[in-house]
């Protein structure tokens, strides 16, 4: 297991929130990456421009469509839970400053982690960051520094080069995954295969998919 490490920046020109609209809160395993089983709570908060075609989390892209739910609220309902990481996702979340939300989550004693794409500017304290970074909408430059992981979903080639492409722009010591794109059967080969010629990247899997769990 790679050691969390802790981030810290306040996103440019954004005036801290109390409120954030949140599409679902869950309680669930972490399905991917190098944190995959470990019992998380899950904040998906509301808002995406990057546009993947195969989205599995579209009702997500227009925050006008989801509620405000305030930071306290937030916080208690994940400390309520009693998770191992709180994970916030989305959407992409960092369309909205993090640093109240998470600052709050590790006052409460929790631990924050991160998926985004890299498409906004960084912001929020998190002890570990999931960067997936997407061909559809590249990522902004305040991201490289700040990934724990680097896990790219693959369709095709394109995508494999893609990777080959992020990997070269974040530190060695960042864990270098890539993930089946689970639309796309055929993803699973070529990913099995390129693992084995490529030892500096390992297969990660959506396991919340296979045990049929949110
Ligand atoms: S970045 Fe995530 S939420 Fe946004 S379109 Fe891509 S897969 Fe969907």
């Amino acid at each position: 297991m790679i050691s969390p490490t802790t981030t810290s920046q306040t996103a440019e020109f954004s005036a801290l929130p109390l409120e954030l609209p949140v599409v679902e809160t869950f309680h669930s395993i972490q399905g991917e990456g190098v944190w995959a089983g470990t019992n998380a709570f899950f904040i998906r908060l509301a808002g995406c421009d990057v546009g993947c075609p195969w989205c599995d989390t579209k009702q997500s892209w227009n925050p006008k469509r989801h509620s405000l739910r305030t930071l306290e609220g937030l916080v208690a309902e994940a400390r309520s839970a009693n998770p191992e990481i709180v994970v916030i996702t989305g959407g992409e979340p960092l369309m909205h400053e993090l640093s109240s939300l998470t600052e709050q989550l590790k006052a409460a004693g929790l631990q924050t982690h991160l998926e985004t794409s890299g498409a906004h500017p960084f912001s929020g304290t998190f002890d570990w960051v999931t960067f997936s970074p997407k061909r559809f909408k590249p990522p902004h430059a305040s991201i490289y520094a700040h990934a724990s992981e680097l896990k790219v979903v693959i369709g095709d080639e394109a995508d494999l080069e893609w990777a080959e492409q992020q990997s070269t722009q974040v530190s060695s010591t960042v864990a270098k995954l890539l993930q089946p794109e689970w639309e796309t059967p055929s993803s699973r080969d070529k990913v099995f295969a390129y693992v084995l010629k490529h030892p500096q990247w390992r297969v990660s899997l959506q396991t919340h998919k296979f045990l049929g769990v949110q």
